[in-house]
């Protein structure tokens, strides 16, 4: 018996928060969700959940839900609502008369990484097939595209190598910039159950986290380095590993590329990149790192876990690129208890990048250059693709404020909140023509839009996540939509008013799509789904029952390719006017934005981001606990409460991001990773000082 009553049936689904991707029942009584709880047979969370997912059906029937279309000609106008037949049809023709007047190129769109894989495959489909370019890419680009470039290039393959299963045969766990306890509070309980059976850890991180010394474990080792130096900690990691001979040398003869090992081999020897060299930049004593790489190396099995502490940093695709050499170097690839496992921010990051969200890239990470692949496509889709990658969202802003970009789809994804350089990004918006908004909520983003059609929650619609372990799992509707159309149905709408045929009549039909079109996804189907359960791709003839441990017997590029990664210092840097480095995170209750997180039940734990300053900064500047500090960087302003705090570090400030009156976006920068764009929330030279009040 619940507060709403006794259920009487119940429906197994996907947590749609992170990337863990916790199975669910949906608890019914007649048509309404009475509870939710975590399901036992679940293969990532065997029955765990944590206090988000716990109470995320509270989000889809909040109040604030949209639930009719609505338009209007000028962003100063009122939105007027109207019916679904005119809000797709005047999107529609707003944006072909952009193409008319502005060529093809002068439109695109945004997938999001919290819909499903079969609502981002019609997106990218839509972008490429409809509107005729490949002006299309996915939020992951603002959080785990490095892992996307830098996996692929080095071991072949833009995934995380392990289930989560996996860390219960570590003996050594290296955690850099992540902060699982928050961030993926289910996995991090089994790393920490590991750890308490004996397993070493090791933390690099800027902050001393909960991992560090909290109340159910306590690292081994705590790398404490200066925000933007991880690839110079990597190295120096390295630097130990090749010169006190601890590099696994029969695995690399016999798995990596001789040549490239060489040349890595070559420059990571040099004195240049040894603990004592680098000590002045990461901060962190010669000593410490030497030991925690002994353990690493030697240690039995080492697994490597990941974050956004990586991957938001202007040499984020480096950094990935780093980790996977050190876990070449050592063996560390191809069996239980070891491998490179990014942990994934949203629910479905990895499947929104599976499906083909960048913009160079067909679903399965195939470069839209490839004239045999693109075939396969056009013959199925029975348009002419582009063969040029086309832009990315940073570059979609800069051509709107160059006016060769004036019209913007948009699902599931609150740019003006979640990308850097507020400011920037809201010039940008208001630049345009017409930008069509797909959300459940009237959110940052649809203050700049024309269209704005309601989306459909997790609860409302049938499709598949796909979690950091590569797992595909079904999501499956418990309630009807209550704007009458779930998102596939919406952008299959879209794409008819365009000209497109699209007829989908259930998601199922979408994924059998998929897997005829994309190698890695060809034995998987719902049927298939219902069967197993979940499962993980590669997925097709050579593993029909899925992947649990990628590259076992050989990577998926052949060889393993090491490559050599230098240290460039982030262009964020400190001077007298800003002395002061601002790093990013989350916090346990509550889910990126908070779009979701704010309007559910947890709502109560935490009602606002707070500053957290060390001790030392804080009395420097007059501050204390529960102060208002305004804090001032290159890019912006804003002001929040100060909670002076002995996890930071001197001369380093952090804050979380979950809501908007904190702004803590207006005053990230333009700086970015060199290979993907992905913004670097995690280095910004500010100023901290306290104030009056907001
Ligand atoms: Fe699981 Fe993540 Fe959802 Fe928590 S937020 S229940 S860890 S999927």
């Amino acid at each position: 018996v619940t507060r709403l009553g006794t259920p009487d049936r119940e429906i197994v689904t996907t947590c749609a928060y992170c990337g863990v991707g916790c199975a669910f029942k949906a608890e019914m009584k007649g048509a309404e969700v009475v509870r939710m709880t975590p399901y036992k047979n679940g293969a990532a969370n065997e029955g765990h959940a944590c206090v988000k997912g716990r109470f995320a059906w509270g989000y889809a029937t909040h109040k604030d839900r949209i639930t009719k279309p609505m338009i209007r000609e000028r962003i100063t106008d009122p939105w007027r609502e109207v019916s679904w037949e005119e809000a797709i049809g005047y999107a529609a023709s707003r944006l072909r008369d952009i193409q008319a007047r502005h060529g093809r190129d002068a439109i695109g769109g945004i997938t999001s990484s919290r819909c499903t894989n079969e609502e981002t495959y019609l997106v990218q489909k839509l972008i490429r097939a409809a509107f005729g370019n490949n002006n299309v890419d996915t939020c992951a680009r603002v959080c785990h595209s490095p892992t996307g470039y830098g996996l692929k290039q080095t071991l072949g393959e833009s995934a995380g190598t392990q289930t989560f299963a996996s860390v219960g045969s570590s003996d050594v766990i290296l955690v850099i910039g992540a902060n699982p306890t928050d961030g993926h509070p289910v996995f991090g309980s089994r790393l920490k159950r590991r750890v308490r059976e004996g397993a070493r850890l090791i933390v690099i991180d800027p902050r001393r986290i909960d991992l560090v010394d909290g109340p159910h474990v306590v690292a081994s080792h705590h790398l404490q380095l200066r925000p933007g130096t991880n690839v110079a900690m990597l190295n120096a990691l390295a630097h130990v590993i090749v010169t006190e001979g601890l590099c696994d040398e029969a695995f690399i003869a016999e798995r990596c590329d001789p040549q490239a090992f060489g040349h890595w081999r070559e420059f990571v020897a040099d004195p240049a990149q040894s603990p004592e060299a680098t000590e002045a930049q990461t901060g962190v004593p010669a000593e410490q790192v030497r030991e925690a790489a002994r353990l690493y190396a030697t240690g039995g099995n080492a697994a490597i876990y990941y974050g956004l502490g990586v991957t938001e940093h202007a040499q984020g695709s480096t950094s990935v690129m780093a980790i996977a050499n050190l876990a070449m170097a050592t063996g560390n690839v191809g069996r239980e208890g070891v491998g490179v496992n990014p942990l994934r921010g949203q629910n479905n990051v990895q499947g929104s990048c599976d499906m083909g969200s960048f913009p160079h890239e067909l679903p399965g990470y195939r470069h839209v250059g490839d004239a045999t692949v693109r075939g396969v496509f056009e013959a199925e889709w029975g348009v002419a693709l582009q063969d040029e990658p086309g832009l990315r969202i940073p570059n979609m802003f800069d051509a709107a404020l160059h006016g060769s970009f004036l019209g913007l789809y948009c699902q599931g994804e609150d740019i003006v909140q979640s990308d850097p350089n507020t400011q920037h990004v809201a010039a940008a918006l208001s630049a345009m023509e017409c930008i069509v908004v797909q959300d459940i909520f009237l959110n940052e983003t649809a203050k700049y839009a024309h269209v704005f059609l309601p989306g459909s929650s997790f609860l409302e619609k049938d499709g598949t996540f796909t979690n950091a372990e590569r797992r595909i799992s079904r999501v499956r509707q418990v309630m009807p939509p209550l704007a009458g159309h779930a998102d596939w149905e919406v952008t299959q709408m879209l794409a008819r008013a365009l000209g497109y045929p699209m007829h989908y009549a259930h998601p199922a039909q979408i994924m059998d799509e998929i897997a005829r079109l994309t190698p890695t996804f060809k034995g998987v189907s719902y049927r298939r789904l219902e069967e197993a359960g979940s499962l993980q791709w590669p997925c097709n003839a050579e593993a029909p029952d899925g992947t649990p441990i990628m590259h076992v017997e050989r990577f998926v590029r052949g060889q393993g390719r090491f490559v050599v990664t230098p240290f460039h210092a982030s262009p964020e840097r400190v001077n007298r006017r800003y002395p002061l480095l601002l790093t990013t995170g989350r916090i346990l209750s509550q889910y990126n934005v908070g779009a979701q997180t704010r309007r559910t039940d947890n709502v109560v734990w935490h009602d606002e981001d707070r500053l957290e300053i060390h001790p030392d900064d804080a009395t420097e500047r007059g501050i204390r606990e529960g102060d208002w500090v305004g804090i001032e960087s290159r890019a912006g302003h804003t002001v929040l409460r100060a909670r002076v705090s002995q996890r930071m570090q001197p001369g380093v400030v952090y804050t979380t991001f979950h809501f908007p009156e904190s702004g803590a976006n207006v005053i990230t920068t333009d700086s970015s990773d060199w290979a993907t764009n992905c913004p670097e929330y995690k280095v910004t030279a500010v100023q901290v000082q306290a104030v009056e009040q907001r």
